[in-house]
């Protein structure tokens, strides 16, 4: 198929509004897939984005359509569409030249319509907006065409009206991306050679296969190419497109995509993003990839210190298909030897940690996440711990005397809001340290509300607040907006005077008390009475911000003998001395292991 006659594009759309199944409407429409119970959805492979109904890897399907008696060949390229995997979406960006800007006609423009809407205009990308689920009842279309035109400028002309359930509107959508969007463009002269590595798997019986779109030349079985990023060089073994099906060809055309193997040992040479090359031919890398910065860590532990090396294999196994998480051994006295595990987001460590049960049986303890601070050392101490210091566990503080400034991250929230709500979002936000930005009207009933937040009150139920708040009517969505100056403080839990380094954290002073509070309540809920007083503190340095008693009991397992049965009363102290093996000391407390894990989780 000659250049002209290629589209490559995808689909993007907030969470629900009807991606994957518009994606199952066309293939069925084009001939490439029957639709059956079995294979619905049929793009997403993964267990985890069936179940949640999210798109997590990219994932990509080749066709022909026929456009007025000419044969097109489209590239479908399926791209996560939430900001926490906004490294995998402008991978797939990248191939792209537009977009389908999908809009559930129901719910209208929603945070991550919006973000999308930018990511897409940031990447010169032409967008065929399209209003789907116009087979339910109570749709208002005006409202929404209304909010396309307010917020991103589209004329209510250009947008189509669709449902991806009952078939309406979808031949239109694909002339659309034919008369829309522009063929990929190459440059590419004599025989020189130029493809993007977009993802990679392990296949069992292949080993490591690449999805790839060549941008210059052909690439041929046999031919001997070159990594940019690794400089080494492999011999083309095989190559295919999706269809979605995999079936085998012998080239891959300029603007193509496909995948290939060759003689990679492991997944771990096949970088994604990286760009390829014809032995002795360098060209200039097509994505400046940089490994995105985790926003989010977690502690991941083993629920028995048994399962230990099941839940490293596992966890080795989903990483070498994300490289976007970042893992180091971390061991913790009350849960044994695990991970820290940082992640873009929240969403990401959700479908990392479903993906460890769903698809390697691997329970797994989380903790509480964190968010990485960032501390400037003084100028005279530099030298010692370099320009930056960063500070992903509590463990990682340093204090005044090195200090000069502390850094924290924050984020650009969007918050879509019937009107109604408008009060109750705003002082969540501000309760979060939020900032206002923006607040515009995106039709007669709703806002879009715009903030300044730290990323700190993010991670921890922020999402859950706002559905609270909202009625389950606010959507949110938020990119990284760099680090701020920052107050930054460290509160250490101490039972009994001696403090416990896993109940450390670090906190705005602001919200230092408050949060201490909560803690130390929280553990003279949970903690068993001993034999003797236990205080329970929330300190920072010598200040104590929260403090509480729990008043010593005497547990007396024999009393309930009445003294005489001497069998009876050493069975129970046996029993007794084995439920102590299973509890761990902190401080000079006994603690059970599930005690422990509900307050290093704040489950
Ligand atoms: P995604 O999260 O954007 O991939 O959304 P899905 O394709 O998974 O769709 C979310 C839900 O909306 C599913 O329950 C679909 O059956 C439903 N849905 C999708 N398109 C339509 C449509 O055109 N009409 C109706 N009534 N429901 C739809
Ligand atoms: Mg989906």
């Amino acid at each position: 198929v000659p250049l002209e006659r290629i589209r490559n594009f995808s689909i993007v759309a907030h969470i629900d509004h009807g991606k994957s199944t518009l994606a199952d409407r066309i293939l069925e429409v084009v001939g490439a897939i029957s639709i059956s119970k079995d294979n619905k959805q049929i793009l997403d492979k993964l267990q985890v984005e069936r179940e949640r109904g999210i798109t997590v890897k990219a994932q990509t399907a080749s066709f022909i359509y026929d456009y007025q008696g000419q044969d097109m060949l489209l590239n479908l390229i399926d791209t996560p569409g939430h900001v926490d995997f906004s490294a995998e979406v402008s991978k797939s960006l990248a191939s792209c030249q537009g977009v389908i800007l999908v809009v559930d006609a129901k719910q209208g423009v929603q945070a991550q319509t919006v973000s999308n809407y930018n990511l897409a205009v940031a990447n010169d990308l032409a967008v065929v907006p399209v209003l789907n689920k116009i087979d339910l009842p109570e749709v208002d279309l005006d409202s929404c065409l209304n909010q396309l035109e307010s917020l991103f400028d589209i004329d209510p002309n250009s947008v189509i009206l669709a449902s991806a359930k009952s078939g309406i509107g979808i031949e239109e959508i694909l002339d659309a991306v034919v008369d829309r969007i522009l063929p990929p463009l190459t440059h590419g002269q004599g025989d020189s050679l130029k493809f993007l590595l977009q993802d990679s798997w392990y296949d069992q019986y292949k080993g490591a296969v690449g999805l790839i779109q060549v941008f210059d030349g052909v690439l041929k079985l046999g031919d001997e190419i070159t990594s940019v990023k690794t400089k080494k060089t492999y011999n083309v073994k095989s190559l295919g497109i999706l269809t979605p099906e995999e079936v085998s060809v012998p080239a891959i055309h300029p603007g193509q995509i496909g995948f290939f193997t060759c003689n990679m040992k492991t997944t771990k040479e096949a970088i994604v993003g990286d760009t390829f090359h014809r032995i002795n031919r360098p060209v200039e890398p097509i994505l400046h990839v940089s490994t995105p910065n985790p926003m989010v860590y977690s502690g991941f532990y083993p629920t028995e210190s048994s399962y230990y090396s099941n839940l490293k294999t596992a966890i080795d196994k989903i990483s070498l298909n994300d490289s976007s998480v970042s893992i180091d051994p971390e061991t913790s006295p009350a849960l044994g030897s695990g991970w820290r595990i940082g992640f873009l987001g929240l969403l990401h460590m959700e479908v990392f940690s479903q993906r460890l049960q769903q698809e390697f049986d691997a329970e797994v303890i989380l903790t509480q996440p964190s968010v990485p601070y960032k501390i400037i050392p003084k100028p005279h101490l530099v030298k010692k711990f370099g320009q930056e210091i960063w500070v992903k566990t509590p463990k990682d503080w340093v204090d005044k005397d090195v200090a000069e400034t502390y850094l924290e991250p924050i984020v650009k929230g969007t918050i879509i809001v019937p009107e109604e709500y408008m009060q109750q979002v705003a002082s969540l936000c501000s309760s979060c340290r939020g900032i206002a930005e923006d607040t515009t009207f995106v039709d007669q009933t709703r806002v879009r509300m715009v903030y300044t937040l730290p990323l700190s009150d993010i991670v921890t139920n922020f999402f859950d607040d706002l559905k609270r708040i909202t009625s389950g009517y606010g959507s949110f969505d938020y990119e990284d907006a760099g680090y701020i100056h920052s107050q930054l403080i460290k509160v250490d839990i101490l039972l009994n005077g001696k403090p416990v380094p896993e109940l450390s954290f670090l906190s705005n002073p602001s919200k230092a008390r408050p949060t201490g509070k909560i803690k130390v309540a929280k553990l003279k809920e949970l903690l068993p009475r001993q034999l003797y007083d236990v205080a329970i503190q929330a300190t920072r340095g010598k200040t104590i911000l929260a403090r509480e008693t729990i008043k010593a009991a005497r547990k007396d397992v024999t009393a309930k003998c009445y003294g005489g049965d001497l069998t009876r009363k050493q069975k129970l102290l046996k029993n007794q001395a084995e439920g102590k093996k299973r509890l761990r000391a902190i401080g000079n407390i006994q603690v059970s292991k599930e005690t422990f894990i509900k307050v290093l989780t704040n489950k």
